[in-house]
């Protein structure tokens, strides 16, 4: 059989069921695995700890399926691996509230390098590793199977992929339709996703319910949503009767869409601005000419994918946050965020703390925000907790 054998001393993340293996760690591979083939894991002293899917070119070299040595990974394996991915969203419950649910968070559901979200009845399957893209077919047809979805759209266009030494790939994988505006609901509100071109699978569900808080937190207030996509935060906050929102996004489509998704909403009145523009150099604008919010929303896309570019990361947040401070009335509040797996929940509230510092704003951390409850986070995988926020109240 196919082996990695590690180093002497570095079983000790494998023995803590951390299912990274990086190339520094490993000793040697027997025999001649294929790219995303699978092999055993063994300790320095040829003890069975695991079964992983081999990467050849990434850093990270391996990915665990199993923690039991032995392990046979086949289509069965990953059905029923699916299976309690499934399971673990149908108990939570989200389904009465929404028709667009993650319902594979990858690592955290076993399921290293897979991502699948689900908008209505069309599935976006994302195969982000050589062993989630080796297992592609069985994959697709056990989604396919357990969700009753005969339309599965692939976005595996994500960056990473190339680490992984894979192309592109994108286009239904499974039946096809229009996908560009996939009709969904979250709580009473009508959005549409364009899940051929829109960032990542085209919507932004780990937000969900920090959408539902900013909405419950928006009434008569005057709101700037900065990074706002197609919308969501912003149509949360008409509806919650937001007094006027300043909505800003650098990506013309995205906006296009967030116009359409306004339409769609009804009870979502009350004024509003959608506007091309750089959040930094808008903001700067907005402070020059003395703009005042009672609610400020900062969603910003990752600047620090890995702890590597936290630095210059760090500095992005201090600069919005700084700026978001100075646009805050007395008594307004501060939405603020990081999805970045680089920036630990610790120093983002540092950078905020040192933001408020700097604006010379007094300011009391009211809430802690972080992934909707579709997006599980392992114990053995701290780094699946990417998405954290705060509400900041300014006295
Ligand atoms: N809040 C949104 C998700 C935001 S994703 C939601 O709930 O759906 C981050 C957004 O930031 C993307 O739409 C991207 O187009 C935008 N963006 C990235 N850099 C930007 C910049 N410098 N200025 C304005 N928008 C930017």
């Amino acid at each position: 059989m196919n082996a990695l054998q590690l180093k002497p001393g570095r079983e000790k993340s494998i023995r803590r069921h951390h299912p990274w293996i990086f190339s520094g760690a490993i000793e040697r591979v027997e025999g001649s695995p294929a790219s995303g083939g699978s092999l055993e894991v063994r300790s320095a002293n040829g003890e069975p700890l695991a079964v992983a899917a081999y990467s050849p070119q990434s850093q990270i070299r391996a990915r665990v399926w199993s923690f039991v040595p032995g392990t046979r990974i086949d289509a069965a394996f990953f059905r029923a691996r699916l299976a309690q991915a499934f399971a673990l969203r149908e108990q939570r419950g989200l389904s009465r509230h929404t028709n667009a649910e993650r319902l594979v968070h990858g690592e955290s559901d076993g399921m290293p390098g897979l991502v699948v979200d689900r908008y209505d009845d069309v599935l976006v399957a994302q195969f982000l590793s050589a062993g989630a893209d080796r297992w592609r077919e069985d994959i697709l047809d056990a989604l396919g199977e357990l969700s009753g979805c005969v339309a599965i759209y692939e976005r595996s266009d994500s960056e990473v992929r190339k680490l992984e030494g894979l192309e592109p790939r994108t286009g239904f994988a499974r039946g096809n339709r229009r996908a560009s505006r996939c009709p969904i609901m979250e709580y009473g509100l009508n959005f549409r996703v364009d899940v051929e071109q829109g960032q990542k699978t085209g919507f932004f569900l780990d937000q969900r319910a920090n959408r539902q808080r900013v909405r419950a937190l928006a009434q008569g207030r005057n709101v700037l949503d900065a990074f706002c996509y197609t919308g969501g935060f912003a149509i949360a906050a008409l509806a919650g009767g937001a007094k006027h929102v300043l909505a800003v996004d650098s990506s013309a489509p995205a906006l296009e869409v967030a116009k359409e998704n306004l339409a769609a909403n009804p009870t979502a009145t009350g004024r509003v601005e959608f506007l091309q523009a750089d959040v930094f150099a808008h903001q700067r604008l907005l402070r020059d000419r003395g703009e005042q919010y009672g609610l400020v929303v900062l969603d910003p896309p990752k600047f620090a994918p890995t702890a590597a570019q936290a630095r210059n990361a760090a500095r992005a947040y201090k600069d919005i946050n700084l700026l978001a401070f100075k646009l805050l009335a007395p008594g307004g509040l501060l939405a603020t965020f990081s999805c970045s797996g680089g920036v630990s929940a610790e120093l983002f509230q540092s950078i905020v703390a040192g933001a408020a510092l700097d604006a010379g704003v007094d300011a009391r951390i009211v809430e802690h925000f972080g992934a909707d409850a579709d997006h599980p986070v392992a114990l053995n995988f701290p780094e699946g907790d990417y998405l954290k926020g705060l509400l900041v109240y300014r006295v």
